[in-house]
């Protein structure tokens, strides 16, 4: 395919346009994710996450200036739950990244969850995909931590970076999110704000009651994005991180995990659409339906029809040992 053959050159036009098709869930996506499979692996990538006016977008854009700074290429993701557009188009708010859209060496994506149905996960890891095929060292991915969505999503990072802010109840909530659990890094921003030395010292005190199951201490940094205060000493931790996971072979197995997942989920979300696909067909969702709305039957044993033996699963089960049979004489 020759816009894969032109990204894998180096040419930000085609990086573009098989973006654009990954976010259509276009039809050749496979095919696209095929050629490009070999070139994976070799990016870094960061996510970042917390709740709305955290200071997210702000930190992203400083961490990006600092690692172009160094040298380095970064490719930016960020799932923008404000956002009512895909396609990356409008970037409405986006406007505190400005000063990099003129920069080759930094790749900009929004892409809108409102209104996303639930292949959000696949259609961003596809993008971080090339944007590693198309060779960025980094991959910064920005996600606003509150559903089971942008939890996935973060979870396809090597480093993950929660961002609490003083005064918004965020110890609580960092709890109830599941956000403790997967932190690799917090970072207390807004710092100039009154209660930010508490909320430090809260979430240090919630760490040592639920301490990881591995030799990484989770570190709590304070940061002011605003005023690139705090920027480099995350850098520096982001760094300590990823040795880390190099030198005790978890970026292996935390990655190995990652692939495992997304195996599973594409294997569910086909699995899934070709069942609903056969139920349709069949007629069958229509006439239990009619047959609840007569009172005739609940939607236990409905659903138990349609997937139990003497329903669709079940024939389609035969089928398959069937064909199995004829595979092994
Ligand atoms: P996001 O929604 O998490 O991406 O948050 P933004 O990056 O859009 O920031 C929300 C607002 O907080 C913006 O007006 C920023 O200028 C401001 N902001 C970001 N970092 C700081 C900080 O360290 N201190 C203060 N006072 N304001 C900040």
């Amino acid at each position: 395919m020759e816009l894969v053959e032109g990204m894998l050159a180096g040419q930000e036009l085609s990086l573009a346009r098989l973006v654009t098709l990954v976010e259509r869930e276009s039809p050749e996506v496979p095919q696209i994710m095929k050629l490009i499979y070999p070139h994976l692996g070799r990016c870094y990538c960061i996510g970042i996450t917390g709740s709305p006016g955290g200071g997210k977008s702000t930190m992203v854009d400083k961490l990006t200036a600092l690692m172009r700074s160094k040298g380095y290429t970064v490719g930016i993701v960020a799932a923008d739950p404000t956002s009512p557009f895909s396609g990356g188009a409008v970037l409405g708010d986006r406007v505190r990244m400005q000063q990099h859209y003129l920069d080759d060496g930094v790749f900009i994506r929004s892409m809108a969850t409102r209104g996303s149905q639930g292949g959000l996960p696949t259609t961003i890891r596809g993008v971080i995909k090339l944007l590693d095929a198309f060779g960025k060292d980094f991959v910064l991915v920005e996600t606003v931590g509150v559903g089971q969505t942008e939890l996935d999503i973060v979870q396809s990072a090597d480093t993950i970076i929660v961002v609490l802010v003083p005064g918004a109840g965020d110890g609580i909530q960092t709890m109830k999110a599941g956000l403790l659990e997967i932190a690799d890094i917090f970072v207390v921003n807004k710092a100039d704000y009154p209660g930010a030395d508490n909320l430090r010292a809260e979430l240090t005190m919630m760490l040592s009651l639920y301490p990881k199951q591995n030799s990484w201490e989770v570190p709590v940094l304070a940061t002011q994005a605003v005023n690139n205060v705090g920027i480099e000493e995350l850098y520096h931790h982001l760094e300590l991180h990823r040795q880390w996971l190099e030198q005790t072979g978890e970026l292996s197995s935390r990655r190995r995990e990652q692939r495992r997942r997304e195996l599973l989920n594409m294997v569910e979300q086909r699995f899934t659409a070709k069942l609903l696909g056969l139920i349709e067909r069949e007629g069958q969702l229509a006439s239990y339906l009619e047959k609840m709305e007569r009172g005739e039957i609940d939607p236990y044993s409905a659903s138990r029809e349609i997937l139990g033996s003497e329903g669709l699963l079940g024939g389609w089960s035969e089928e398959l040992e069937k064909k199995r049979g004829l595979s092994s004489t």
